[in-house]
């Protein structure tokens, strides 16, 4: 199975994806958490990514083809794969493509998340997230006084985009560069739309149906 997650930041992409990786066996690939660890490391791509990132605006194509690039070295990518998060913009979208086509992999479908703006911003700025397992929580589930873990033991941090200035800024660059996407694999007949409303649960069988 060779699989693209897409939608708007906070529709739930990096919870599905955990899912479906784990249902098919198939390697998850989340950019922004590669990028954040990259970040955390302070390795030269973590330098070059740290604006971009902290600022919510996309990190250059260039340097994400070329994570990417050096991913799909790795064989395990042969027999399929999950991208989250990549690609972004139409530039990523094609050259993606020539890879595959490199490769002789085909894609089997691109699944776009789709949630209303107003219920976004409330959910990201709810969101933490795992320091070791990036697993993602609601702060609002956690009593003022209970220690702020994962199942995993890792603490639980949030994101520093995930303030309301930032995620302002994530939404602008999402419609401008990102959404261009949608258009894109649905001319390659690829597109599935997905209503990411309702409990984890209910959007993963919507996305199990279509697969
Ligand atoms: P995410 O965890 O997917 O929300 O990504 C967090 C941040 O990482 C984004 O706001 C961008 O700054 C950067 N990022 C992740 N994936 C990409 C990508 N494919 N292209 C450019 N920047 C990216």
């Amino acid at each position: 199975m060779r699989l693209i997650l897409i939608g708007a930041p906070g529709v739930g992409k990096g919870t599905q994806a955990k899912k479906i990786s784990l249902k098919f066996n198939i390697p998850h690939i989340s950019t922004g958490d590669i990028l954040r660890s990259e970040i955390s490391s302070n390795s030269e791509l973590g330098k070059k990514a740290e604006e971009y990132v902290n600022s919510g605006k996309l990190v250059p194509d260039e340097l994400i083809t070329g994570m990417i690039k050096e991913e799909f070295k790795k064989d395990k990518f042969k027999a399929g794969f999950l991208m989250d998060g990549f690609p972004r913009t139409l530039e990523q979208a094609e050259k993606f493509s020539e890879l595959l086509k490199e490769l002789n992999l085909n894609l089997d479908k691109v699944i776009n998340i789709t949630v209303d703006e107003n219920e976004i911003v409330r959910r990201l700025t709810d969101r933490v997230v795992c320091r070791d397992c990036n697993k993602v929580f609601k702060l609002s589930d956690f009593a003022k006084d209970q220690p702020l873990k994962c199942d995993c033991g890792g603490e639980l941090y949030k994101r520093k985009d995930d303030s309301e200035e930032v995620i302002k800024k994530r939404f602008e660059v999402y419609k401008k560069q990102t959404q261009p996407l949608v258009e894109y694999y649905k001319n390659l007949g690829l597109l599935e739309n997905i209503d990411g409303l309702g409990t984890e649960n209910e959007i993963f069988e919507r996305i199990l149906a279509r697969l």
